[in-house]
């Protein structure tokens, strides 16, 4: 018995059974390298499903937690700290410049998303709008906003009031739009659904709709923010303001934290007692983001998000089994014809590499902003041989 088939079984015993079995039980990582407990080597294109920003044991990160553990670990909320507080600034100063608005931190995206819906609420309005094909969390809230029927439907009935939208449907979108709605919830890359991207001119014209009827604008970046498209927002190009953004996943380079920003009238709709958190703000998640932020600044990690992501982009596309290719920055979609994604998957990884299936035809890329071109590269010589590999495995 491998060490990996023994710690599997002991994974089936111990843990829920929410994820099916693991692909594989790790133990180590550095930079873009991940080992098993077998001691097998992978180079890892997904970075924890676009949190690692960083790679992995980046001595940044490590010495920013390390640091902080050793000086203050955790406080409750009735106190603060300067981490939470500097993170707070920087966060509302890369989102929206100059604009006046305040941050609640949390721990992971749902949350955030929870806290942005009961934001939403405090507004008067109940009503919510959208968009087909969302993802948004798995909390009774953000599930309540995220499209897939056989994500919601064992847990129906979830707090209601949502009217779906087709992604990119300005139309659709005004038409759905009234003065009964809260807020307008747009992922502007849909990153769970295969990496969708929308148009700068329907994030522009959500802008318009929302500020017309009096709802808010609230863009959950929580796949697609923090540079992870080469810019600190992937709305940024759009150049609109939002009311509301929603922040996580690679925040904090893989230290759990979420955030909601608000800007604008927004900012002021929580009061005391409305909303907590135990956890969020935690001295040591925020020192990890500040570290993350300033790593990506000082390592000039958003044009080289964008290089490799184009890189990686046209290197894939070249094979005439790749329909379609999309994506912004180091979060890249494909669309295969005549090849299965899941054993696309299975012989990237017999083949040291891990990469992700969103859909039965779909793959996702999205490796640290860290990635460097001798892995782009490699991956690009290998990818030939891993389709061919996954087709004889469907056809044997
Ligand atoms: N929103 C988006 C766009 C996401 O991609 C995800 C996670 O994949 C979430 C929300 C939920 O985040 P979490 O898994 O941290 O709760």
């Amino acid at each position: 018995m491998t060490e990996t088939q023994k710690w599997t079984e002991r994974y089936g015993h111990a843990l829920m059974n929410t994820f099916g079995p693991p692909k594989l039980v790790l133990e180590r990582g550095q930079g873009c390298r991940v080992w098993d407990v077998d001691g097998n080597e992978y180079v890892d294109f997904l970075g924890g499903i676009a949190v690692n920003t960083l790679g992995h044991a980046h001595p940044a990160l490590v010495g920013a937690v390390t640091r902080q553990l050793e000086t203050l670990g955790h406080v409750s909320n009735f106190f603060a700290t300067k981490p939470q507080i500097e993170l707070a600034e920087r966060l509302l100063e890369l989102a929206a410049p100059g604009v006046e608005g305040r941050a609640f931190l949390c721990n992971s995206g749902a949350e955030a998303n929870e806290a942005a819906l009961k934001l939403s609420r405090l507004t008067g309005r109940t009503r919510v709008v959208a968009m087909e094909d969302a993802f948004h969390g798995r909390t009774m809230g953000s599930l309540a906003l995220t499209s897939k029927a056989a994500y919601r439907e064992p847990f129906e009935p979830l707090p209601g009031d949502v009217t779906w939208v087709p992604y990119g449907d300005v139309d659709a979108l005004a038409a759905a739009v009234t003065e009964e709605t809260a807020a307008v919830v747009i992922e502007p890359l849909q990153g769970e659904a295969g990496v969708n991207v929308a148009s700068a001119e329907f994030l522009r014209a959500a802008r318009e709709i929302t500020t017309r009827s009096g709802a808010l604008l609230w863009l959950d970046e929580i796949q697609s923010g923090m540079g992870r498209t080469g810019t600190w927002l992937a709305s940024h190009p759009a150049g609109i303001t939002p009311d509301l953004v929603t922040l996580a996943k690679g925040l904090a380079g893989g230290i759990p934290i979420g955030a909601l920003l608000a800007f604008g009238d927004a900012a002021g709709l929580f009061a005391p007692g409305n909303h907590g958190t135990t956890f969020g703000g935690n001295p040591v998640a925020t020192a990890a983001a500040l570290a993350v932020i300033d790593t990506i600044g000082s390592e000039g990690l958003l044009a080289h998000a964008v290089e490799m992501g184009d890189r990686l982009r046209s290197g894939v596309a070249a094979d005439a089994r790749v329909a379609e290719v999309r994506g912004t920055g180091v979060l890249v979609g494909l669309t295969l014809t005549g090849v299965e994604a899941p054993a696309v998957v299975a012989a990237a990884q017999a083949a040291g590499w891990i990469v992700n299936a969103t859909g039965p035809d779909r793959i996702r890329f999205a490796p640290p902003l860290v990635v460097g071109p001798e892995d782009v590269d490699a991956f690009v010589a290998a990818w030939p041989g891993i389709l061919d590999s996954a087709a004889e495995g469907a056809a044997r």
